[in-house]
């Protein structure tokens, strides 16, 4: 524990939001989930099924129908064939992860995290007594990492790669090209994939999202897919996660859940197996009202003093560089929420001092108001 830090986004989420409550006239950037409702066939099936005494123990992995609905929902969104013994039900995507560093690592085992990554992926990797090794990549290269830059950073010990396209917290997309050179170097030298795709729906410009394992039997061996209900369905606070790949590890990791948590919630499972059968329309209504906050919080951004927004090509954030201001990303941050009352997370927390992360994940109303205050906080106090 001496190396883990606290994690820097839900501290600074609770902090806004507690602020709000006693009265201060907070605009929150921070938070890290949709501000929708939660669709009412989802509430509804919990009702349901609290009704019909679903309250029990389930199977620890996860209820057959939802493993089957995960199942079918790889095969109709990215072709991907796996059996429910290939997937595991867990109480987040955060816990899918979690418990697959600890069924990986080594003691020592190396696990490549492209920089700026979201902040839980080291200390999920030092939780499991392994090493991060942290690969730079730059706005000006759209944040993609590349396969030269990988081969690098790859020793002896190295374990596994963590990709997370979309990207929290620059909203990066690495596109089917990227990933076929990545995934050159990953067959070559044996690294397993956690490919982290929980912003898949929320892809931009005409984008697509690909996953690496689409990219041939071989990839899809050594690829875990991480993904879950929270961000896709409005579901963060009902826990519901999931992870595809190799049954052995899956099996592991079943085990794990035996003996530390137990089943995810029952009423939850049931909820997310009812999300699973929304229509499609509901996921593009939703990408296209980020899409359209993504559009408006780039264009004002830009044009503050000493702000340079990345513009995104996923997720439901702008990474933007502030090193025109001259100042780190941890006091221009304290600054914001103490003079203007606008919460924001800093860089730092994601591996980059030079930028902040301004989450579009509240209204069209809040990001004109807010980034408001902010551009005349910058005309006060930034020269030149
Ligand atoms: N991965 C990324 C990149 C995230 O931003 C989050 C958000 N918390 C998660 C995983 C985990 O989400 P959850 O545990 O709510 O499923
Ligand atoms: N993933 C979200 C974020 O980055 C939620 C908070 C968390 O779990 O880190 O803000």
């Amino acid at each position: 524990m001496s190396k883990v830090s606290p994690s820097a986004t839900l501290k600074l989420t609770a902090k806004a939001k507690e602020m709000k409550s006693q009265g201060s006239p907070v605009i929150s950037f921070a938070a890290g989930e949709p501000d929708f409702d939660t669709p009412q066939t989802i509430k509804d099936e919990a009702v349901r099924s609290l009704g019909a005494g679903f309250t029990k123990y389930t199977p620890t992995s996860g209820i057959p129908e939802l493993r089957q609905a995960v199942c079918r929902k790889f095969e109709e969104d990215q072709g991907l064939k796996y059996a429910p013994e290939n997937v595991v039900i867990s109480c987040g995507a955060k816990h899918s992860l979690y418990n697959l560093m600890q069924v990986l690592c080594n003691p020592g085992d190396e696990v490549i995290i492209p920089a700026p990554y979201w902040v839980s992926y080291p200390e999920m990797v030092y939780l499991a007594g392994g090493a991060p090794v942290f690969v730079e990549t730059s706005q000006s290269e759209k944040f993609r990492l590349t396969a030269a830059r990988l081969e690098k950073a790859i020793t002896p010990k190295s374990k596994a790669l963590i990709l997370n396209s979309p990207s929290n917290p620059t909203g990066g997309i690495l596109e089917a090209e990227d990933l076929k050179r990545l995934g050159e170097v990953i067959l070559k030298k044996n690294l397993i994939v956690i490919s982290d795709e929980i912003y898949e729906y929320y892809i931009y410009g005409g984008l697509r999202h690909v996953s690496i394992a689409t990219l041939g039997e071989e990839l899809k061996a050594r690829t875990f897919i991480v993904n879950g209900a929270s961000k896709s369905y409005s579901m963060t606070g009902l826990r519901i996660g999931y992870l595809a790949g190799d049954a052995e590890v899956v099996k592991k990791i079943g085990i794990l859940q035996d003996h530390s948590t137990s089943n995810p919630v029952s009423i939850s499972q049931k909820m997310a197996v009812a999300a699973l059968g929304l229509p499609k329309s509901y996921r593009t209504e939703v990408r296209d009202k980020f899409e359209k906050r993504n559009r408006l919080m780039v264009g004002l951004l830009s044009t503050i003093k000493g702000f340079k927004p990345f513009t995104p090509g996923g997720a439901f954030y702008v990474f933007c560089d502030i090193s025109g201001t001259g100042m780190g990303s941890e006091p221009l941050c304290e600054r914001l929420l103490d003079e203007v009352h606008v919460a924001v997370i800093p860089g730092r927390s994601f591996g980059s001092d030079r930028h902040l992360r301004f989450s579009f994940a509240c209204s069209e109303k809040d990001i004109e108001e807010g980034l408001g205050r902010v551009a005349e906080w910058s005309k006060r106090n930034i020269k030149g």
